[in-house]
């Protein structure tokens, strides 16, 4: 057996997470047969895929079809600069793998649209929205409806991050939030928010799947990590949404 394959199945291996508060090994059990939906391998991507990779998640898929930019660099930190006009998704994965061996990770390197987004989406537990861009994240809000499955949606912009757990009916959905999307713009953001942000997503995914803590059901935080004011706004479903409204 190889030296990364002990690692790989060493089961101190999840040792500090097992011994957290409330945890124990069928904590632990429940990540390792969990399936996660990481939309992006972006900035938000990066944070999020690490977190849930390192924590132990038995299938991430991953799903992106942009290629390296070396505008990326300053926040994607999966990608390195040898990986400049590499599939994301393979970069991401290399290094994913790298970090982790036991989990498996399956890579969707195509556009998510209504054609495809079921079948990529496949049955995975939880989607985590990673995008940045409204019409892929309405595809993906659609899906997690129809599948009736939770969508971890968030943003950045500049020195702010935002972050809200969705499970419609019990929640609202994206669209309830935003019922038209922004105009697109050049994004400024410094790779710590991104980073941290997504960190965030995957802590929301995690104690979703081992049930443990409480989600941000309801609640939209917003992080001004300029001054680290967090403020929490309570977010309510938009009683005409064409989506959940009728749900
Ligand atoms: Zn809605």
């Amino acid at each position: 057996m190889s030296n990364e394959k002990s690692v790989a199945t060493d089961p101190m291996r999840y040792r500090r997470q097992v011994i957290l508060p409330d945890w124990d090994e069928e904590t632990q059990e429940l990540l390792t047969k969990a399936t996660v939906f990481v939309a992006g391998v972006g900035g938000l991507g990066c944070g999020a895929a690490l977190n849930l990779t390192v924590a132990g998640i038995g299938t991430l898929k991953i799903c992106d079809m942009d290629v390296v930019d070396v505008t990326n660099l300053n926040r994607q930190f999966l990608h390195k600069e040898k990986n400049v006009g590499d599939l994301k998704t393979d970069s991401g994965y290399e290094e994913l793998s790298a970090i982790n061996s036991g989990i498996d990770i399956i890579r969707y390197n195509q556009e998510i649209n209504e054609e495809t987004v079921d079948e990529m989406v496949g049955d995975a537990d939880i989607v985590i929205d990673c995008f940045d861009n409204f019409p892929g994240r309405y595809t993906l809000n659609k899906c997690a409806i129809r599948k009736g499955i939770p969508m971890v949606h968030a943003g950045i912009w500049g020195m702010e991050g935002r972050l809200t757990f969705l499970q419609s009916p019990e929640t609202p959905c994206l669209s309830c939030l935003f019922p038209s999307a922004p105009p697109r713009a050049e994004l400024p953001v410094l790779g710590a928010v991104a980073c941290s942000t997504g960190a965030m997503q995957a802590i929301e995914a995690i104690k979703y799947l081992t049930g443990r803590g409480k989600n941000l059901k309801n609640r939209m935080i917003i992080m001004d990590m300029s001054t680290m004011r967090f403020q929490e706004l309570h977010i309510k479903k938009n009683p005409n949404c064409p989506l959940c409204s009728k749900l």
